[in-house]
C-alpha cells in the first residue's frame, strides 16, 4: 500500500537506516523486551555461547529489524539477514549457515512464510547445529551431515500465531513488542530529528507522535512528510501549529486514521449496522485484502478501542461512533 500510515516499509526508505537507533540503550520503549534481552545477552557475552535463539513478534514497523541488529551488535557478533519468502529452497539457507561464524546472529524477517522444504533443514540447525543433506538423486542418493557454527536465529512475525508450533517451540527467547506510547514516540521523534538536522520542539514532536499509531516507522515518515511541508513554507521550527497543519494536508487525523481507516469503521457502522460481522465480508466491503486488514488495519483499531473481536464478527465501540461524528444506535435489551 502507499498510505502514509503504512506501517510496512516503502521503497527508498533503506536510506533511514544511519537514522536506527545502534544500541539497546539508544533504543526506545520496549521496556519489557528489552530488560529480558539485556539479561540474556549479558550471561551469553559472559559464557562466551551463541545467544539462544530469539522470536520477535508483533506489528510491522515495531523495531524488530532494528532490535535484531541491535543483539548482533551488542554481542559483538556478526550480522546476516535474510527473510522467509526470499528462502525458496533448502540450498538457499544451507548456504547461508555453512558460511556463518560462531556466534553470529541470522536474522530471518517474516519466517512464518518459510516453505516446508526450507524448516525441515532449519530444525536441526537450530536444535543440533547441524544440517543434513541429501546429496544426489534416486537410489545413488545419501544423507551427509555437516556441523555448522553455533549461531543466533532471530525470527521476526507479525504474529506468533502463524508459526508452525515446532518452530515456535524452538525459540528459547520469544519477546512481544508492543505498541509505543506517544511519549515513546515523542522520543522517537525527536532523536530522529536530531539525527536529521531538523529542528523541532516538544509539542510538535508529540503532535506528530500522537498521530503515528504507535509505530516508530509511520513517525519517521510522518516527520519526513511534515519536514518538507515546513520547508516549503520557510518555518523554522517544526512546533505544533506546522506539524498540525502538515498532517492535516496529509489526511492523517487526531487519532493518526487516515481515509482507509475511517472507511473501514463506516463500512462496519453504516453497511453492518456496527456488527458483529465477518472479517472476509468487512475486507470486501471496502476492497481489500483480508490479510491486509487483519496486519495493518485491524491491529491499530483494535488496540485503540475502536473496534473489539467477538466470536461472532466485529463490532464496532462507541469511540468508533463518536469519532466520526455518528450516533450509536439504542443498545439491544437482549
Ligand atoms: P520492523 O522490523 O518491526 O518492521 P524496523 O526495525 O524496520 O521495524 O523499524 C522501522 C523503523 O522505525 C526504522 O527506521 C527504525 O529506525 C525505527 N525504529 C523502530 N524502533 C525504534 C525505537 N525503539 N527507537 C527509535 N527508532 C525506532
Amino acid at each position: 500500500t502507499d498510505r502514509i500510515i503504512s506501517p510496512d516499509a516503502a521503497q527508498g526508505e533503506a536510506f533511514d537506516r544511519a537514522l536506527r537507533p545502534q544500541t539497546l540503550s539508544e533504543f526506545v520503549g520496549q521496556s519489557q523486551a528489552k530488560g529480558n534481552l539485556k539479561v540474556f545477552i549479558d550471561a551469553a557475552r559472559g559464557r562466551a555461547e551463541a545467544l539462544d535463539h530469539v522470536l520477535l513478534f508483533g506489528p510491522p514497523g515495531l523495531g524488530k529489524t532494528t532490535l535484531a541488529q541491535i543483539v548482533s551488535r551488542e554481542l559483538g557478533v556478526g550480522f546476516r539477514a535474510t527473510s522467509g519468502p526470499i528462502l525458496a529452497k533448502a540450498g538457499d539457507l544451507a548456504a547461508i549457515l555453512t558460511n556463518l561464524e560462531p556466534r553470529d546472529v541470522l536474522f530471518i524477517d517474516e519466517i512464518h512464510r518459510l516453505s516446508p522444504q526450507v524448516e525441515e533443514i532449519l530444525y536441526p540447525a537450530m536444535e543440533d547445529h547441524v544440517l543434513d543433506l541429501i546429496i544426489g538423486e534416486g537410489p545413488s542418493a545419501r544423507s551427509v551431515r555437516i556441523d555448522l557454527a553455533p549461531f543466533t536465529l532471530v525470527g521476526a512475525t507479525t504474529r506468533a500465531g502463524l508459526l508452525a508450533t515446532p518452530l515456535r517451540d524452538r525459540f528459547g527467547i520469544p519477546l512481544r513488542l508492543e505498541f509505543y506510547t506517544p511519549e515513546e514516540l515523542t522520543a522517537v521523534v525527536r532523536g530522529t530529528a536530531r539525527k536529521m538536522g531538523a529542528a523541532i520542539d516538544e509539542a510538535g514532536a508529540f503532535e506528530i507522535a500522537s498521530r503515528a499509531r504507535g509505530t516508530p516507522r509511520i513517525a519517521g515518515r510522518l516527520l519526513r512528510r511534515v519536514r518538507d511541508f515546513a520547508s516549503a513554507e520557510g518555518a523554522e521550527v517544526i512546533n505544533r501549529l506546522v506539524a498540525a497543519r502538515a498532517l492535516a494536508r496529509l489526511e492523517v487525523d487526531e487519532a493518526g486514521l487516515d481515509s482507509l481507516d475511517r472507511r473501514f469503521l463506516k463500512a462496519l457502522i453504516e453497511n453492518y449496522g456496527g456488527g458483529p460481522v465477518g472479517m472476509d465480508t468487512l475486507a470486501a466491503a471496502i476492497a481489500e485484502a483480508r490479510d491486509a486488514v487483519e496486519d495493518v488495519i485491524e491491529p491499530y483499531l483494535l488496540q485503540q478501542g475502536f473496534i473489539m473481536r467477538t466470536p461472532r464478527g466485529r463490532m464496532a465501540c462507541a469511540k468508533a461512533y463518536a469519532h466520526l461524528g455518528l450516533s450509536e444506535p439504542p443498545k439491544n435489551p437482549n
